[in-house]
């Protein structure tokens, strides 16, 4: 089957999800008490890659109270997910692989904590930002650390609509005007969208808009994470190899009274006590060649 208009482990999951993203009405996840799964990470750490134990890696991870994550693997030389340089674009919701890893991604950027560009320098966990331009443009310059280390900046809107309720005439404007603006701002052009609230992503019309603009794939999320703990798609409250973690630029006014850099080592822990790394999901995306 070498059809384009291949999805990704989307549908009913996606959609659940989409409920949740980019809003704080929903609830907070119960506590998921997950016992600490049996540690193998000695036996599959690539070589070469920073110590989960001791020595300054150590220290940068105690110093913000967290325990050490294990490293990534070496990305694939294969990349699990090719986008194509025309057509359909893919709705990607986690990505296919059978380590154990999860890909987080920052949405919307209303929170410019100066902690969380320090938190970011210390424990250089991988990101993928999704920026909407209405909330970042009272400071551009905010993300740029966070690119410098090697974080890429991704589609997000304008001003953040529910896109199946505006015409598609509207759903362009606020896709390639976003795609301009970050690609000035940062000098890389989104390759990804993600539509506020995942909201009409599984649609032709938002299919066709996001084409016109230029980014190749539309990507949703499995996880939401809350303030302390993370809303599961699946009943058991488990990471899955693959998913996608959706998490915010939120402080103290959104999570009520807890910092951008508490909610993120919080998220941190939900995933170290299930022994999943954190991997870059770039690496997972072959770009379209040619
Ligand atoms: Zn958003």
């Amino acid at each position: 089957m070498k059809s384009r208009t291949k999805t990704y482990a989307v549908g009913a999951l996606a959609l659940l999800a989409a409920v949740a993203g980019c809003s704080s009405s929903a609830a907070p996840a119960a506590h998921p008490a997950a016992p600490p799964e049996q540690s193998s990470q000695s036996a599959d750490a690539p070589s070469g890659s920073a110590s989960a134990s001791g020595g300054p890696q150590a220290a940068a991870w105690s110093k913000w109270g967290l325990q050490p994550l294990p490293p990534a693997p070496a990305p694939p030389t294969d990349r699990p997910i090719k986008l194509t340089a025309s057509g359909t674009v893919p709705v990607i919701s986690s990505v296919p692989t059978k380590d154990k890893i999860v890909f987080i991604t920052l949405d919307d950027g209303a929170e410019k904590d100066p902690k969380f560009i320090e938190m970011m320098n210390d424990l250089k966990i991988p990101v993928t930002m999704f920026l909407t331009k209405n909330i970042i443009e009272n400071d551009y310059g905010y993300f740029k650390p966070l690119q410098a280390l090697g974080n890429h900046i991704q589609n997000h809107t304008v001003t953040h609509p529910i896109m199946s309720k505006i015409s598609a005439a509207k759903q362009k404007s606020e896709i390639c005007v976003d795609q301009a603006t970050l690609t000035q701002q940062y000098g890389t052009a989104p390759l990804l969208f993600r539509p506020p609230y995942g909201d009409g992503a599984n649609t032709p019309t938002l299919n066709t808009s996001v084409q016109e603009c230029g980014p190749r794939a539309i990507v949703l999320w499995h996880e939401t994470m809350q303030i302390h703990d993370m809303q599961y798609v699946t009943a058991d409250k488990k990471l899955r190899p693959g998913d996608i973690i959706l998490a915010h630029f939120r402080g103290p006014s959104e999570l009520k009274g807890e910092t951008m850099t508490a909610m993120f080592g919080e998220m941190l822990s939900r995933i170290q006590e299930q022994g999943f790394a954190v991997a870059r999901l770039d690496d997972y995306i072959q770009p379209p060649t040619g």
